[in-house]
């Protein structure tokens, strides 16, 4: 029996979905005016587990992911410069441009993390509409009122409001910034629909005049067009608990006047070196720099398995190392088996699956999982245990038929130039002098080798 978290309900719960074996399943997509960094990316490989997951236990998924083109505003309050538009006039684009670049980036990030494609991929610019007359509705029902700058939504008239994050509504204003907008009935009162100043770039005709919808609605209308008044799963980050979900929710129940999700699941944080990731720093990396450093996309996919979802991630380059090694070796280790005439005792395999299973069926507990997997590689050389990891594959999504043959190991020395140069990249970081260290890999590369950083210096290895 499948086990699922519901934050919700902070339970594990028995999953049964609304239909007997169609799951509904929205999950909050990227904002496309940057690429993905890790940290946003471990979010996707937790809803492709999910996935991977429903399909290994036999349900059929509806998947449904947003892609927010519009601008979202730079702080979750409804204020501050539109991220897109931000991005746009920094890179001379107009945000159609922006929007459509960085959204064929991530599906191409997806793509080489194995991560599948929701079934449904919904743009928010392409639902303008829906969106209107989703604000319109709540306006109808008295939960939206309209002020200088926009429609809001009135928080106080919702009954549930504060309980996906348990926060009361006076924690709620403490934690809400000094209040400008004067109009609004409470401070955490939300934007539906903004009326947009005549320099806002992205802007679409309105009952209320021109203007472009608030952040959290096009979650909410294209959940209800797609999957219907109430669906099985919505994902998220944790960091969308408190304000985004919590929005979702008081605009969706309000406007159905029911319950719209049964199961919210929500992936935890990935930290790099201890803390947070931030662009000052220079360590929001994308997969690109995991690859530049000489990384397999998938060796970080395994690196993301090797944590419960539901726990927060260090990311550091030796974790990453530590996965690159472990990844490889299991390939390694396969190979053994998938070149092996060989067979195994049914009993023996069936016990190995049923102990896989049930890690997954325990809230997609895969550390677990993959620890099976490993004990199970351990036994003698056999083909059946090589075709029961393909299987348990369907799971990881590690694209374990590529077990290989070891490689010889190359004990041509590193030349001396190459040498020095990644001396030189060691001090430059010691400095913190990130263009430079990435100047240097590049022409590390050039040379064709790659460097890995590690706790005590580098190492290099010929690409
Ligand atoms: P955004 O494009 O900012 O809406 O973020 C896309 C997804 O990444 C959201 O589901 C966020 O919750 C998630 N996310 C953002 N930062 C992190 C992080 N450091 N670790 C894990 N997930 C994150
Ligand atoms: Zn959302």
């Amino acid at each position: 029996m499948l086990k699922l978290y519901n934050t919700l309900t902070r339970e594990k719960e028995e999953f049964h979905p609304i239909k007997q074996n169609v799951v509904t399943m929205y999950s909050c997509g990227p904002t496309v005016y940057n690429y993905a960094h890790i940290g946003n990316l471990r979010t996707y490989v937790f809803m492709d587990m999910l996935r991977r997951s429903l399909r290994y236990c036999g349900y059929k998924i509806k998947g449904v992911m947003n892609i927010t083109d519009v601008g979202h505003l730079l702080s979750d309050a409804d204020d501050g410069e539109d991220k897109m538009e931000k991005a746009a006039k920094e890179q001379k684009k107009t945000p159609r441009e922006i929007a459509d670049y960085y959204t064929e980036i991530f599906f191409k990030d997806l793509t080489r993390l194995n991560i599948g494609k929701p079934e449904i991929i919904a743009k928010a610019t392409e639902h303008i509409p829906d969106m209107i007359s989703y604000v319109q509705d709540l306006v109808k029902k008295g939960y939206g009122y309209e002020t200088s700058d926009g429609i809001y939504f009135d928080i106080a008239k919702f009954d549930g409001y504060g309980k996906l994050s348990r926060l009361n509504l006076d924690e709620q204003i403490a934690g809400a910034r000094v209040e400008v907008n004067t109009e609004k009935r409470h401070p955490a009162d939300f934007a539906l629909w903004k009326k947009a100043e005549k320099n806002h770039i992205m802007q679409w005709e309105s009952p209320w005049g021109m203007g472009y919808p608030g952040w959290h609605i096009e979650c909410s209308a294209m959940s209800r067009k797609y999957l219907g008044v109430t669906f099985d799963i919505h994902t998220g980050g944790v960091d969308h608990i408190p304000v985004h979900h919590e929005n979702e929710i008081a605009q969706s129940e309000a406007r159905e006047g029911a319950k719209t999700v049964n199961t919210w699941m929500h992936g935890e944080f990935m930290l790099v070196d201890g803390g947070k990731m931030s662009k000052s720093l220079g360590n929001t990396y994308t997969i690109d720099n995991l690859i530049e450093r000489g990384y397999s996309p998938l060796a970080f996919r395994y690196f993301c398995l090797n944590a419960h979802y539901r726990k927060k991630l260090n990311f550091t380059f030796e974790g990453m190392d530590a996965a690159q090694t472990a990844y490889t070796r299991l390939l390694e280790t396969l190979y053994k088996h998938k070149t092996s005439a060989e067979s195994t005792e049914p009993q023996k395999l069936d016990g190995y699956i049923k102990e896989f299973r049930s890690a997954v069926e325990d809230d997609l507990n895969l550390p677990l999982a993959l620890g099976v997997l490993w004990t199970m590689t351990k036994e003698k050389p056999s083909n059946d245990i090589y075709k029961t990891a393909l299987l348990f594959d369907e799971v990881l999504g590690l694209d374990l038929k590529a077990a290989r043959a070891p490689e010889k190991a190359n004990d041509e020395p590193v030349p001396d130039e190459v040498k020095a140069l990644a001396e030189k990249r060691l001090a430059a970081r010691k400095n913190k002098d990130w263009a430079e260290s990435d100047r240097l890999r590049e022409q590390i590369a050039a040379l064709g080798y790659s460097v890995t950083d590690g706790k005590d210096g580098f190492t290099v290895k010929k690409m």
